[in-house]
Order: structure tokens, then C-alpha cells, then sequence
């Protein structure tokens, strides 16, 4: 016996278990679902993603007994629709489509009308009782059959029909005959034998076996591959491939076909959202070829389907308690639907619908919390347009995905590629977009399109993508040849600077001013439900009050890193650093460190206000010294200058710090033990500002760290020192105050000695940006040249900068948790590189054990959100 590879699915009879997406994919599921429940379905198969792996393992080989099922299949299909394959008085019609776990909106091939052949279309012709429509039918299926089956670019068909209408001298398709459709199918049939030098097939059993290898292969054509890479989806999964038996939109004014979402999925209002167009096929909507009618003038237009629609849209949102996004198409007056999936949303959507299904008893807060991506609410958090000002607005298009993006125009997807790969912002402006810009759509910051609706295919793409999109935007004119548009006598050519507001849809020249987003309403409301899931505390990386401010806002439980050297490039005081680094001696040091040490009690004073008694990680000084002098002759002129040494000293001392590597020189603990004053000052600062806020009563919790230790005895040395500068301050102060001595986990050795380590220390911090470094032996300044690359090439799944080496830096991870614990069980450790705000990276910490993360402020509000998800998951 082989295995099972096809599933049927029809109103007496339905194989398949709706609720697994893994082996029917998402559509075969959703098909197998609505039939169930008895929601109305053309009948039809599914074979298995399994059956599309098995191909692929047996070299493009059908696995045993797949062809036998399928007919067996059809003819079950036969039966149930009393009609018969190929037949010349009533055919039975097919359409093909993929249907992988996932829906990969546009990427993989379609195939309507299956089953025409010149001795069936006239069967089309006889039970339709329409001609014309069978004909129109039959070519449309030859031109989509040699698109996606035999390799014939479906522009060499349009060249004919348009041909065709000028010989005419008509303009749309609808106006031509039954005979101009006869004729064009002869056209079309001579070029299929032209190009590929056989005949168009005729056996529709056939047909089948060409568009089910067409489906499996277009799992592995170049823009699905794209779309799996930036989604983070397995190439192993395969595609399964629906059969199902066609039903027609285009047979009339009393037929149609639509998509529609049961809410908005652009702001999560709770309204049926939609488009049809009246006589029109399949792809016709999506393709975004025809501008649909928006689905309110359906309850006008087709009463009666629209009060059917609407019943179904209630009872699919009831039963997958979750937004869907709908196909249907009307046949006749008679409703048919023909997908249903996961709608995919905004993220401002997605926290709204989240928030009131909770409201509506729909669904729990847990599951609330679970429906809202950590990816996705980045979006949230992204800037607005300052709309307190006026601006240039030139074009008004749809609010097809909210934000706002400013950037230099580009007209084509390859060139929003490369002018994004050096370094430039730009907005991609096409007439429409198609699953081939899918990497240009990526590498822009916002879409711009001339035409196509809310469902057109650049606002899914962009919606699911986070970016800020602009639809159908007729008052632009494109000239993509010239690389221009016009837009109210404005020409904006390529380069020159736009901005687009996807909440609005204005277009604008020039570059609008960008306000920073809040943190409020349902969304603030999911994330104190998800801080009572989460285990994982987060914290901020925050260098001012002001950063501290905003991380405070936006929930971050303490500081878990502030780096201070930012705070000597401020203001006059770089100027006394400068003199400190420049002294010849300890002397010269101390005098010019005296002169910092003031602002830098300024700078604590400020921190441990704005965190009101949250924990507060000061970082001790860790770049190297060379960083705070200047390199080019005109900065050294004015520094020497400045601090009264020649520019000739000043050069001495440049080129005496110079360092071949400084990420692996003087920096870190290193400068501590070489210069103990300058960590003195520091500890100094930190705690005479934290013992005169204690003493106004202020409750203040310092945690002083320090970098880059690769052994216990650096940190023996300088926690000593930390100790009694401290005991000292506070004896003088005579006041109580606690605090904490740490280290910060960055490179190997401290992972593989932290159990020495933790006898010294009282908390860890990994430093993962580092750690990535040391252990990768990879230059965080110099991967640029090289880790796109592998990560093309697939040598590391994601950069590891971004997302941490879970299999390599993360080992050294939990190595330093679970040695550092052995001997300090109550040892506190979090993790400070850029991985804090990564969710993976996050779902990775809250494994290891991790107490906390800490990320740069914007990222906090994702970090609760993915630490919960990681407690729930
Ligand atoms: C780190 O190395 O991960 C870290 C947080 O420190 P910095 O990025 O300042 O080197
Ligand atoms: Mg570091």
C-alpha cells in the first residue's frame, strides 16, 4: 500500500483534517474546513506538502501511487459535480493552485480552466449556453497554462490580443465577439506550436499532470525562495496542490469574484473590508490589473449574496476566533467561497483586533497576547509625520500600510536593491508591483503604486512586511523609462527626495518631518497583559536621562547598561578628557580627571533620577583612549588649540595610541589597571551622587560593571577597588546603600572561567556584541564586506550580530550561567549586546535562565512582548 497523498474534500465527503495546514497547507486546510462546517465550497483535492517533499527527494520523480490517487480523485470529483473531464457537452473544470503551509501571497503558480481542449471548450459553450464566455475561458487558459507550464511569457499573448483590438478598433477585452475569442485562441495555439514546436495539449489528464509539476517546481522558482528567506520559512516544507473544480465569476453582470477580510486589516476596526469586481475571474483582483469596487457596493448591487456573504464571514470568524481573509466568487447569483486563511495584518491591526476579541469574550488575554508578533509592533514604534506642519502634498493614493518612510525615488525593484545595498533610503515607485519586486519592496522604506487597490498585491506585501505603503495612487504619472513621475505639475525624477504616508496616503515632496510614536492605548493595555506572563525583566541601555526617560516609558524595569563613555564626548567636558589622555603622567592625569569628574557626577545624579529606585548598570570606561582624540589636521589644530600642546604633540600622541587592533587592545578592564585613576574617578562619581540622593531620601540602586574581563583576578583587582571608594563614600556620606559589583561575560575565557569569575563577581551581563566578535573571530566593524554573503550563501542563518549563534556564542552562554551559578546560585545575569531586543535571540535567553534583557529604548516595548511569548511558548 503507498501512502496517502491526495485528500478529497466536497459536501458528502471530506478527507482531510482542516486544522492540518502542515500536510494540506494553509488553502487545502481552510478548504477542507469551510466544507466541513458546511459553508459552501466547489469540491475538489489536496495533495499533501508531503507528496511535493517526496518529489523533490525523488528527483523530480512522482512518488508511488500520487498519479493513481489523483485520478481516482477525479473521478470521485466527476461524480459529485455530474460532469465529466474533457467532456463535449458538459466538462468538468478545473483550477490548480499551490497552498503551502504558510501562505506565500503571489509567489508560486496558478492555473484556472483546466480541462479545455478544443473539443471540450465546446461542450463549455453548449452548458453555458454562452460562446463567447467558453471561448474568452479557453484562451485565457492557454495563456496562463504556457505562462506557468510551458515557459511562453504571457506577454507575447497580450501582444496578439492587443493587436487584435486595434484591428478592431475597440479598447477593452469585453468588447470583443465570440468570434474574435475563436480567433484569438487559433492565434494563441499557432504560437504555443511555434515556440515549443508540438500542439497545445489536448488530453486534460494531461493538462493536470504538466500544472501539478508546475506547482511543485514553482516552490523552488527564484521569488519564492526570496519570500521563504526574508519570512524565515523552511525550504523543506513543500507546496500542496488544490484541484478544485472551477466555478465562474465571468459569465455575466450577475457574477463576480472578490477578496475580503472579515475586519480592517489596516487599523483592526471591526468592519467587513473588501473588493469585487462584477464579471471577472480569479486573479483579476489580486492582480490589481482592474480597480475593484469596494465590498459596501455589493449589499447594493447583489443584495441577496451579500446577506449570504455576510452570514459566512460571521461564522468563520466565530469558528477560527480569529480575523480571515476571504476569496469568493459569485457564479449566477450563487455565492461560492473558495479560500479562507489567517488574515494577515499591521501591526497597529493586529493589537486592536487582539484587544477586542478579548472585549468580545472571543478569546483569552494569553491568546491576546500571542496573536500580536514582537517583530511586527517595531512598526508601532516607528516615526509619523509631523503633521503640525505643512507640507507639498502633490498626490493623494490609499492608505494601503501605515507609517511613514521618506526617501530618494527609484523606479524599478533591481535598483531599490542596489541603491539600498550602498547605504541609500529610498521609496520604490512602480505602476503596480509583482511577486518579482519582492527584494526591492524589501530594501525600500515605503512602495508607491500608480495602481490597485487595498488587496492589490504591493499592500499585502508591504503590510506583511511592516512597511510603509501607498496604493493606487492614479494622480501619479509614471514614466519608467525616464525614471520620473508627475504628480500636479510636480516632476519628482529619480534621486530626488519624497515622503509617503501610508496612514493617509499623501505623497509629498521633499522630506517631511518624522515624530517619534508613543506608547499608549490597546497597545499599552496588551503589554501590561503580557508583562504578567513574561518571566524575563527588561531593562534598557540608556546613557541619559533623557533615554532613560523614554525607556521608562515604554516599560524598562532598570537601566541594564549605560555606557560611559558616551558621557565623555559631551559638551566642554570632552575637552578635559582630552587633557587627561594627552598628560604624560599620573599627575597631569589626575588633574585633568578632577576637571571631568564633576560632569560626570552631573551625569549620575541625572540617571538614578530619572530611574526613581530602579537598578541602574553603570559601565566602567571601555573603548580604547584613541577614540577621544582627533585624527584629521584640522581637528587637531583646533584641539591643540584648545588645550594649549602643539599640534605636533598632539600627532606624537595619536600615533603613540595607535593600535592594529584596537577592539582586542587597550580597552576594557585593561585601561582600569593601567590607569586605576580614571575607574576611581568614576566609582567616585557614581557614588557620591548616589549617596546625595539617599541622603535626600531618594531610594537609588547602583550596580557598577566591569568590561571586558577575561580573568577573575582583573575583576578581583578592580572590585577591591570599587569596594573601598565606595564603603569610603558612603562612610562619609553616612548613609545606607546598597549596590552591586559585576562583570560583563564578553569574551571566551569568561565563559569558560565564570566560575571563577563569580566568586568576584555578584552579577553577569553578556555582552553578546563582543562575544559574537571573539568567539566568531569576526570584526563587528568589518563584517559588512563579507556577512551578507554567508548569510546568502547560508553559512549563518541570520547575521549574527542581529540574532544570536545560538549554537555557538550561545553555548558560551549558558556555560557562563550555569558555571557562574555553581558557585553564586543566586548570581543575577542578563544579557546587554544588540541580541536583547532580537525575539529570537530573546527566546534563546529566557532558556538559558537568563533574570533579564536589556535593549536601546524603542526596542523595549518588542522585548516585553517577545519575553512573554517565550514564557508562553
Ligand atoms: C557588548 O559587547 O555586547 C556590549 C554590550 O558592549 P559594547 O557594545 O559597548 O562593546
Ligand atoms: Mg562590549
Amino acid at each position: 500500500m503507498s501512502a496517502k497523498w491526495v485528500y478529497f474534500f466536497g459536501k458528502d465527503r471530506t478527507e482531510g483534517d482542516g486544522k492540518n495546514k502542515n500536510l494540506l497547507g494553509g488553502k487545502g486546510a481552510g478548504l477542507a474546513e469551510m466544507t466541513s462546517i458546511g459553508i459552501p465550497v466547489p469540491p475538489g483535492f489536496t495533495i499533501t506538502t508531503e507528496a511535493c517533499v517526496q518529489f523533490y527527494k525523488d528527483n523530480k520523480n512522482y512518488p508511488a501511487g500520487l498519479w493513481d490517487q489523483v485520478l481516482a480523485a477525479l473521478a470521485t470529483l466527476e461524480t459529485a459535480m455530474g460532469k465529466k473531464f474533457g467532456d463535449i457537452e458538459n466538462p468538468l473544470l478545473v483550477s490548480v493552485r499551490s497552498g503551502a503551509r504558510v501562505s506565500m501571497p503571489g509567489m508560486m503558480d496558478t492555473v484556472l480552466n483546466l480541462g479545455l481542449t478544443d473539443e471540450s471548450v465546446k461542450g463549455l459553450a453548449k452548458s453555458s449556453g454562452n460562446e463567447r464566455f467558453a471561448y474568452d475561458s479557453y484562451r485565457r487558459f492557454i495563456q496562463m497554462f504556457s505562462d506557468v507550464v510551458l515557459g511562453i511569457g504571457h506577454h507575447q499573448f497580450e501582444h496578439i490580443l492587443k493587436d487584435m483590438k486595434n484591428a478592431r478598433g475597440v479598447k477593452e477585452d469585453t468588447e470583443l465577439n465570440a468570434a474574435d475569442m475563436k480567433e484569438l485562441v487559433e492565434k494563441y495555439k499557432t504560437l504555443v506550436l511555434s515556440e515549443i514546436g508540438r500542439q497545445f495539449p489536448q488530453d486534460p489528464k494531461e493538462q493536470l499532470k504538466y500544472a501539478i509539476d508546475a506547482v511543485f517546481d514553482s516552490w523552488n522558482n527564484q521569488r519564492a525562495k526570496t519570500y521563504r528567506k526574508i519570512n524565515k520559512m523552511s525550504d523543506d516544507w513543500g507546496t500542496a496542490v488544490n484541484v478544485q473544480s472551477m466555478v465562474f465569476g465571468n459569465m455575466g453582470d450577475d457574477c463576480g469574484t472578490g477578496v475580503a477580510f472579515t475586519r480592517d486589516p489596516s487599523t483592526g476596526e471591526k468592519v467587513f473590508f473588501g473588493e469585487y469586481l462584477v464579471n471577472a475571474q480569479g486573479e483579476d483582483v489580486v492582480a490589481g490589473i482592474r480597480t475593484p469596487e469596494p465590498i459596501a457596493k455589493l449589499q447594493t448591487a447583489m443584495p441577496e449574496v451579500f446577506g449570504q456573504l455576510e452570514e459566512v464571514y460571521k461564522k468563520l470568524e466565530n469558528h477560527y476566533k480569529d480575523v480571515q481573509d476571504i476569496e469568493f466568487t459569485i457564479e449566477r447569483g450563487t455565492l461560492y467561497m473558495l479560500q479562507t486563511r489567517t488574515g494577515k495584518r499591521t501591526a497597529r491591526a493586529a493589537v486592536k483586533i487582539a484587544y477586542d476579541m478579548v472585549q468580545e469574550g472571543l478569546i483569552d488575554k494569553r491568546t491576546a497576547v500571542l496573536r500580536v508578533a514582537p517583530e511586527q509592533v517595531d512598526q508601532l514604534l516607528h516615526p509619523m509625520i509631523d503633521t503640525s506642519i505643512k507640507y507639498d502634498i502633490i498626490a493623494k493614493g490609499l492608505p494601503a500600510s501605515p507609517g511613514a518612510a521618506v526617501g530618494k525615488a527609484v523606479f524599478s525593484a533591481e535598483d531599490a536593491e542596489s541603491w539600498a545595498a550602498q547605504g541609500e533610503k529610498v521609496i520604490l515607485v512602480r505602476a503596480e508591483t509583482s511577486p518579482e519586486d519582492i527584494g526591492g519592496m524589501h530594501a525600500a522604506q515605503g512602495i508607491l503604486t500608480a495602481t490597485g487597490g487595498m488587496t492589490s498585491h504591493a499592500a499585502v506585501v508591504a503590510r506583511g512586511m511592516g512597511k510603509c505603503c501607498v496604493a493606487g495612487c492614479g494622480a501619479i504619472r509614471i514614466n519608467e523609462h525616464q525614471r520620473l513621475f508627475t504628480a500636479s505639475g510636480v516632476t519628482i525624477k529619480e534621486g530626488d527626495i519624497l515622503t509617503i504616508n501610508g496612514s493617509t496616503g499623501e505623497v509629498i515632496v521633499g522630506a517631511a518631518k518624522l515624530i517619534e510614536p508613543e506608547l499608549s492605548g490597546e497597545f499599552a493595555e496588551i503589554l501590561t497583559w503580557a508583562d504578567t506572563f513574561r518571566t524575563l525583566g527588561v531593562r534598557a541601555n540608556a546613557d541619559t536621562p533623557h533615554d532613560s526617560q523614554v525607556a521608562r516609558e515604554f516599560g524598562a524595569e532598570g537601566i541594564g547598561l549605560c555606557r560611559t563613555e558616551h558621557m565623555f564626548f559631551d559638551g566642554n567636558r570632552i575637552d578635559a578628557v582630552r587633557e587627561m589622555i594627552l598628560a604624560d603622567n599620573e599627575e597631569g592625569r589626575r588633574k585633568a580627571l578632577a576637571k571631568v569628574k564633576p560632569y560626570q557626577k552631573e551625569d549620575f545624579l541625572g540617571l538614578f533620577t530619572a530611574m526613581e529606585g530602579l537598578p541602574v548598570t553603570i559601565r566602567l570606561l571601555d573603548p580604547p583612549l584613541h577614540e577621544f582624540i582627533p585624527h584629521n589636521d584640522e581637528e587637531i589644530d583646533r584641539v591643540a588649540k584648545a588645550s594649549g600642546v602643539s599640534a605636533e604633540h598632539l600627532k606624537a600622541k595619536a600615533t603613540e595610541l595607535h593600535e592594529f587592533n584596537p577592539m582586542l587592545g587597550h580597552r576594557g578592564c585593561r585601561l582600569g589597571l593601567t590607569y586605576p585613576e580614571i575607574y576611581e574617578m568614576q566609582v567616585y562619581a557614581i557614588f557620591e551622587a548616589a549617596c546625595e540622593l539617599v541622603k535626600q531620601g531618594k531610594v537609588v540602586k547602583p550596580e557598577v560593571m566591569i568590561p571586558l574581563v577575561g580573568s577573575y583576578k582583573e575583576l578581583e583587582i578592580l572590585k577591591d577597588m570599587t569596594n573601598e571608594v565606595a564603603q569610603e563614600t558612603i562612610a562619609r556620606y553616612g548613609v545606607k546603600l546598597d549596590y552591586l559589583v559585576g562583570t560583563m561575560i564578553e569574551l571566551p575565557r569568561a565563559a569558560l572561567t565564570a566560575n571563577e569569575i563569580a566568586e568576584h563577581a555578584q552579577f553577569f551581563s553578556f555582552g553578546t556584541n563582543d562575544l559574537t566578535q571573539t568567539t566568531l573571530g569576526v570584526s563587528r566593524d568589518d563584517a559588512g564586506k563579507f556577512l551578507p554573503i554567508y548569510v546568502e550563501k547560508g553559512i549563518f542563518k541570520e547575521d549574527p550580530f542581529v540574532s544570536i549563534d545560538v549554537s555557538g556564542v550561545g553555548q558560551l552562554v549558558e556555560m557562563g550561567v550555569s558555571k557562574g551559578r555553581s558557585v553564586r546560585p543566586d548570581l543575577k545575569t542578563g544579557i546587554c549586546g544588540e541580541h536583547g531586543g532580537d525575539p529570537d535571540s530573546i527566546a534563546f535567553c529566557q532558556k538559558a535562565g537568563l533574570n533579564y534583557v536589556s535593549c536601546s529604548p524603542f526596542r523595549v516595548p518588542v522585548a516585553r512582548l517577545a519575553a512573554a511569548h517565550a514564557a508562553l511558548k
